[in-house]
């Protein structure tokens, strides 16, 4: 069987865990790997690397950082294919949308290659007389990635190519349901040439958690997970000194007014609704209809959940695959129940939907994590399946009458991360951007992730910290400021030489 372990100044580590975890093929329901569970002492041991390779890297020119960056941009692209399969043995996802989320992280990564013009600061000559003044940004130190298992690539891709451009070093703790997407990066790195000891890996749960919140050379943490861990980690993470920026959970509304394209809209809703079996945090997963439109788009999705083709990961027709774990299934599925008890409509069931998947042998088994794409119709809030985030293939369509009682329902939840409008009117999309209090806002496109030179965040209980993940707030977030006034009295230079200045 597969065994995962950390990743410790540039090499696996070789040391006997106390415990483990079980890591699942979600499309078989088969356990194929064991991976270790760091304890205090481990991390103690990538810290402390960590904490060691700082000073050689944050010295090392940003001429040299970059190309770093450059080479491990390259090995990336050309093993994506390598690295999706292991998304899709571990997530469960299709092979297709584990390439997305490579192709989303390694946005990142190229904005990261270019630090040096990233870290420019300002400079004011003669502020006073024979006095001048500028800004540098410096790295903080050894920083922690904590990252949630459904998107075991991109969401460390959020953070870590900022973080190690900027000169930090890093020890990341990825998701222990799907930790070998990490791995697989930890030794792209190696092969590119960054130092032993710059990135580092913990594998674990709460255990190695509470130690980097804890870890008083742990200088700040980058969380995303759900809301309850995501509010944890702020509040002791702050509490221990640290700089800390914790995305939590979402429930994004996609409002649609009775003037959009009604088939474009059904499109969106079922393509962000479903997409990943509805495990994103920029899902969709309330539909608002404002009257008379709701009878005539909920119709119009039944239509296209008809023909979703739900499947192992690896098989190339499948649009959706299983969930990640079967307490997760199980937990989603009950709101299937709960949303019935509560008197929501249950237009199309999942739990009906036929599942195919093949063992070892080749036969075939139901024992995947299997739920298929569930449409709850009539929804209010108040009822669980409004008000609980599922984080699974449940769309739920709520019906308003206009739209300023739209723009209040998304208002009034708690959530804030992402929500979308469908409208052909430029007048109401624009006041929506305008008065929705969320932090990523889609006008006819269902999923807004930023591209990586703005800032990916969202408002409320989505994230706890004051600086949104990659992007300018990136940068921000993985350095601090330094102004410096300088006055010279007599400079001087010496020595002579003709050849061309070199950038090393
Ligand atoms: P999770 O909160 O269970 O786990 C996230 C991380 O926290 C993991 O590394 C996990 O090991 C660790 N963890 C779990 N329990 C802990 C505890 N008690 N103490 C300390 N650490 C703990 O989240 P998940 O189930 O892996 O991921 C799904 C969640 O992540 C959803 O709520 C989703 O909305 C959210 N998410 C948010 C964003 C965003 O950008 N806002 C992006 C992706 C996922």
């Amino acid at each position: 069987m597969k065994r995962i372990t950390h990743w410790i100044a540039g090499q696996a580590w070789t040391g006997e865990a106390e415990r483990r975890g079980d890591v699942y093929d979600p499309a078989t329901g088969r356990v194929t790997g064991q991976v270790d569970f760091a304890g205090v002492a481990e991390v103690d041991e990538a810290v402390s690397a960590a904490s060691g390779a700082f000073d050689a890297w944050r010295h090392t020119s940003l001429a040299k950082r970059s190309s770093t960056l450059f080479a491990f941009r390259e090995l990336v692209n050309a093993r994506r294919d390598e690295l999706a399969s292991i998304i899709v043995s571990e997530h469960g996802k299709v092979h297709s949308d584990a390439l997305g989320e490579i192709a989303r992280g390694l946005e990142v990564v190229e904005f990261a290659c270019g630090i040096p013009h990233l870290l420019k600061g300002g400079f004011t000559e003669q502020a006073s007389t024979g006095m001048d003044v500028f800004s540098i940004r410096q790295p903080l130190g050894p920083v922690a990635i904590i990252s949630p298992f459904n998107f075991p690539a991109m969401v460390p891709m959020w953070y870590f190519p900022i973080a190690i451009a900027s000169g930090n070093t890093v020890v990341v703790k990825p998701s222990e349901k799907d930790p070998s997407a990490a791995a697989f990066l930890a030794e792209l790195w190696k092969e590119a040439g960054l130092p032993d000891g710059v990135f580092n890996i913990v594998h674990g749960d709460k255990v190695a958690v509470d130690r980097l919140l804890q870890h008083p050379d742990v200088k700040a943490i980058s969380f995303v997970g759900s809301t309850p861990i995501a509010r944890y980690v702020y509040e002791n993470g702050t509490k221990h000194g640290k700089r800390v920026q914790a995305l939590g959970g979402a429930k994004n509304h996609m409002l649609v007014l009775p003037d959009a394209d009604l088939g474009l809209a059904a499109d969106a809703a079922v393509s962000a609704g479903f997409g990943s079996a509805g495990e994103r945090c920029m899902a969709i997963s309330v539909l608002v209809a404002v009257d008379p439109v709701g009878d005539e788009l909920v119709a119009k999705i039944k239509d296209r959940m008809a023909t979703l083709k739900v499947g192992p990961g690896c098989n190339g027709d499948s649009a959706m695959g299983p969930l990640v774990t079967g307490g997760h299934r199980d937990k989603v599925t009950s709101y299937l129940d709960a949303g019935l008890a509560d008197g929501a409509e249950l237009a199309v069931d999942g739990r009906e939907h036929v599942i195919a998947s093949h063992d070892a042998d080749g036969q075939e088994t139901a024992d995947g994590f299997w739920l298929g794409p569930t449409l709850f119709d009539h929804v209010k809030p108040g009822m669980s399946v409004y008000d609980d985030e599922i984080f699974g293939p449940v769309l739920s369509v709520v019906r308003v009458t206009s739209y300023e009682e739209g723009l209040q329902l998304i208002n009034g939840n708690p959530y804030g991360n992402g929500t979308a409008i469908f409208t052909n009117d430029g007048g109401a999309a624009r006041r929506f951007q305008n008065e929705v209090e969320v932090g990523m806002v889609g006008i006819n496109v269902p999923i807004p992730v930023p591209v990586a030179y703005y800032s990916f965040g969202g408002w409320k209980d989505s994230l706890f910290g004051d600086t949104h993940a990659y992007g300018a707030e990136g940068v921000h977030f993985f350095t601090r400021g330094k102004v410096v006034t300088q006055r010279w009295k007599d400079p001087s230079h010496g020595g002579i030489d003709l050849g061309f200045p070199k950038n090393e």
